[in-house]
């Protein structure tokens, strides 16, 4: 049975971004509204003067790197308040933008750039000898790197994005032809297998999305800002790279003329202290800072109490937590639900009614429309069950993405040809239209909201002489309240004859491990040795059998 949306449907207009944010008639803010403020240093952009260099650097871009619709800049940086300014002129200039983890290794990027095809890569000062070494890996000149931040680069061999601001005063340039249907981002994951590809996320999918998520009680009122939603002032951690920070934060902030006050990184001392300086009354967090807020003896020594209320993603939150968060500093926790693929909010909790429905992600977003389907594991058709059972929840309406970058298999596994979008998150919808999610039967591990692919950890761990064969799985671990990557691995007669111990072996693959991956990646779970990976005829990894077989193995790790 197909499930409809509890609310009436958005109308969206047939628009770019740029138009859709910067030439709108019904503003309800003044130019001089601030809307991206740096925590630290409280260097701001009013919507005038981020309209300003935006637009002044869509033509820069133009002006210098003879850029063309399509074209892909890169962002690798950490959170900074310049990175919106880069990412509106660049579709002003009608390019794409690809926002890649900052925390990456060279090889991490050198993917991404060459997955994306990216022409211009910006990136900060700290994380520039990373970016110089993958761009150099595919043949991205070095001066198409542009710096972003406060530093500059001493050798002068990398243009300060300031100064591609500049250049462009003298020049005309127009605003790109871009259709609302062009690709706006291509931001990475995983999806249900595999390594990461770029999803292909068009104009009208943000575009929808933010339409879906300020109207979504049916347009009553605004789910995150009260009645006219002007006031709120929203403290901004989640990395920029990531679609909920991309959509929630930026866009979202820019559409509803919210005060953002941004942080490069998450630290809980920091936060706190903020939230009483800016008087912050929103934020969006993930399940690692709920656990932080319950517990933190920080949490105690500032005033929260401008705090209305806070919106959990990305990662399952349990009912204790959100109990203890507000039994302590008496502020709410809601939850939304969402993926990369689908801009990312597909579900959330009425703001009125969360302590309704604790535990549930909440209900389906305006335009949309679920269903649930079986898992067959025997290669069978899956076939529809009715709410409230447990099954697959697929997902259609205009948040959709448009499919994998130049991967049509991978698009073809997940996206039907009538719009359906397969998530790999299992779950049920009560009589309310509450959706639950149960289970995840994809291969994605989260770590504390962070993608980890296996099927890339894989790739490098069968690289090492002391395996033979590899899965990865992921375990729920109580230490790290979320869960971590576990390697089940096949250790080569070569490794058993070196004389060195099994444990041994595992810990310097787990310390080899780490100079190739970003942080987040680390086998936190541990390897364990296993005679044989478990996997079906065609040789696809059983890895429910490894899960249940390591079932409640890392809860110490
Ligand atoms: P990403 O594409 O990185 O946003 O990852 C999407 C995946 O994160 C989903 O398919 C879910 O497995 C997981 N996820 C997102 N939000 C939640 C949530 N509120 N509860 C449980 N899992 C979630």
């Amino acid at each position: 049975m197909v499930v409809q949306s509890l609310y009436p449907p958005v109308s969206i207009p047939p628009v770019d971004l740029w138009t859709f944010l910067f030439e709108r008639k019904d503003r309800p803010f003044p130019d001089d509204k601030i809307l991206y403020q740096d925590a630290e240093t409280q260097r701001h952009y009013t919507y005038a003067s981020l309209k300003d260099a935006s637009l002044e650097f869509g033509k820069g871009l133009r002006a210098t790197y003879d850029w063309n619709k399509g074209d892909v800049l890169a962002l690798f940086t950490p959170n900074s308040i310049d990175t919106p300014v880069l990412m509106w002129g660049t579709l002003w200039a009608g390019g794409v933008i690809s926002p890649a983890n900052p925390a990456y290794t060279a090889d991490e990027l050198a993917f991404q750039l060459k997955t994306s095809g990216a022409k211009v890569l910006a990136t900060q000062a700290s994380v520039l000898s990373t970016a110089k070494e993958a761009a150099k890996k595919v043949g991205i000149p070095e001066d198409h790197i542009i710096l972003v931040g406060d530093e500059r680069d001493p050798t002068g061999r990398h243009k300060h994005f300031s100064s591609v601001l500049n250049i462009s005063r003298a020049t005309r340039y127009r605003k790109a032809k871009v259709a609302h249907e062009d690709v706006a981002f291509l931001v990475f994951s995983s999806g249900t297998t595999g390594v990461p590809k770029g999803v292909m996320l068009s104009h009208r999918n943000i575009v929808a999305n933010i339409l879906q998520q300020v109207t979504g009680e049916g347009g009553k009122l605004s789910w995150n800002g009260g009645a006219d939603g002007k006031g709120d002032r929203l403290l901004a951690f989640l990395p920029f790279y990531h679609i909920y920070g991309l959509t929630c934060l930026l866009t979202q902030t820019l559409y509803k003329g919210y005060h953002l006050v941004v942080m490069e990184k998450f630290d809980i001392e920091r936060w706190c202290a903020h939230v009483e300086k800016y008087r912050i009354t929103f934020s969006y967090i993930v399940p690692p800072v709920v656990l932080l807020l319950g517990k933190h003896p920080a949490v105690e020594k500032y005033d929260l109490s401008s705090l209305r209320l806070m919106n959990s993603g990305a990662a399952p939150l349990t009912r204790e937590l959100v109990e203890a968060v507000y039994s302590r500093i008496k502020v709410g926790v809601k939850q939304g639900y969402g993926l990369s693929e689908t801009s990312p909010t597909t579900h959330t909790q009425p703001w009125e009614e969360w302590r309704e429905s604790i535990g549930s992600v909440g209900r389906l977003m305006p335009s949309m429309e679920a269903k649930y389907m079986t898992m067959p594991e025997d290669g069978s058709e899956p076939r529809e069950v009715s709410a409230p059972e447990v099954g697959e929840l697929y997902l259609r309406g205009p948040n959709i993405f448009l499919g994998y970058h130049n991967n049509p298999a991978a698009t073809k596994e997940c996206l039907s040809d009538d719009g359906w979008f397969r998530t790999g998150d299992v779950g049920y919808q009560d009589a309310k239209g509450n959706f639950y999610i149960t289970d995840r039967v994809k291969e994605l591990i989260k770590y504390k909201g962070f993608q980890v692919p296996p099927a890339e950890l894989e790739g490098i761990l069968v690289d090492n002489e002391a395996i033979d064969d590899v899965a990865v799985i992921g375990v729920q671990s109580d230490s790290h309240g979320s869960e971590v990557p576990m390697a089940c691995a096949v250790r080569s007669a070569k490794s058993k004859s070196s004389g060195v111990s099994a444990e041994g072996e595992a810990a310097k693959i787990a310390k080899w491990l780490e100079g190739k991956v970003a942080p987040h990646k680390r086998l936190r779970g541990g390897l364990r040795w296993v005679e044989s990976i478990p996997k079906n005829p065609s040789g696809k990894i059983l890895r429910r059998k490894l899960k249940e077989q390591f079932k409640g193995a890392a809860l110490k790790a």
